[in-house]
């Protein structure tokens, strides 16, 4: 008996090896693998090519993309992806030299590419500054999954029509989206309309939807604000007796509580800037993140 259970033991691992062997890896080899820089563009590549594709995130859910290092783990997956998808605009600063230092010879899509960039005033003498976060205007983010579908179906023609369908199917959610959010900002008084954020990321939304944001610090978050910039918003914000006033979910948000703290406000909840939530949060695809944004920020707009 003792003998028995001494083989049969071995045995019945051997056999969970060779069970092991025989399923399939993690990626499917029949999936096209895709890297994208930030969670953001991985929803909108899994919403095109469905599961044609295998999606890797460089930049995860609530991380920061504005201070993303790349690591040597990260050139090794770029070197195994067939297409990698940036946003552009200037907001992965470091795709170029992880590119470079990776050796990847491969394709690289733009989602950006086509929209109208919104361009700003940099720091007195440097000119003028493009926004990067165009996907803050469902307008643009339609461009975003045509320019993606145009990559995929490059790479992979029989998936080509698939790619199409699926975009212009997502592209009547945004339109919905868009309508809904409309409709909400409608009944908010125009003089209402104003939002303090920690980094300046929703100028695109703003202007989209006719909403004055306001931010301590700049369109990155590399960069801290002076303290005549904060004494000023403080200022603006007593003035203009606003109450909207909330925190990023991949932002250091000690500066926005101690503004908040000087100016007398209380933070509303998280608003998903530059990053989706994990999956299962309240923000884990492009368009649950817009209407939660959009809740909170028409909740508090009524509080102005
Ligand atoms: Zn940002």
């Amino acid at each position: 008996m003792k003998l028995f259970q001494t083989i049969a033991k071995p045995l019945a691992l051997l056999a969970l090896f060779a069970a092991s062997a025989a399923s399939p890896p993690a990626v499917a080899a029949d999936k096209i693998p895709v890297l994208v820089s930030f969670s953001i563009l991985g929803d909108l590549v899994q919403v095109v090519g469905k599961d044609r594709v295998a999606v890797t995130s460089l930049v995860g859910p609530n991380e920061d993309a504005h201070v993303f290092e790349p690591k040597a783990a990260d050139a090794k997956n770029l070197l195994q992806t067939r297409l990698l998808v940036t946003n552009g605009l200037g907001f992965e600063h470091w795709t170029q030299k992880l590119v470079k230092s990776a050796g990847y010879k491969g394709p690289v899509a733009i989602a950006s590419q086509g929209i109208q960039p919104r361009s700003m005033q940099a720091e007195k003498g440097k000119g003028a500054e493009s926004d990067p976060h165009a996907w803050q205007d469902p307008t643009n983010v339609a461009i975003y999954v045509r320019n993606i579908a145009a990559a995929l179906g490059k790479l992979d023609p029989q998936g080509k029509s698939q790619y199409e369908a699926n975009t212009e199917a997502y592209v009547k959610e945004l339109q919905t989206l868009d309508a809904d959010a409309k409709t909400q900002i409608a009944a908010i008084p125009a003089d209402k309309r104003k939002v303090i954020t920690s980094h300046d990321a929703f100028g695109y939304l703003g202007t989209h939807y006719g909403i004055k944001f306001l931010a301590p610090q700049g369109m990155s978050t590399e960069a801290e604000p002076s303290a005549r910039d904060v004494a000023k918003l403080i200022k603006q914000i007593q003035k203009e007796k606003i109450k909207a006033v909330f925190v990023e979910n991949m932002s250091n948000s000690k500066l926005l509580a101690q503004l908040s703290k000087d100016a007398g406000v209380t933070p509303g909840p998280e608003l998903y800037a530059d990053a989706l939530s994990k999956a299962g949060g309240p923000a884990d695809t492009y368009l649950k993140m817009m209407r939660h944004n959009m809740a909170q920020l028409v909740a508090g707009m009524k509080q102005n």
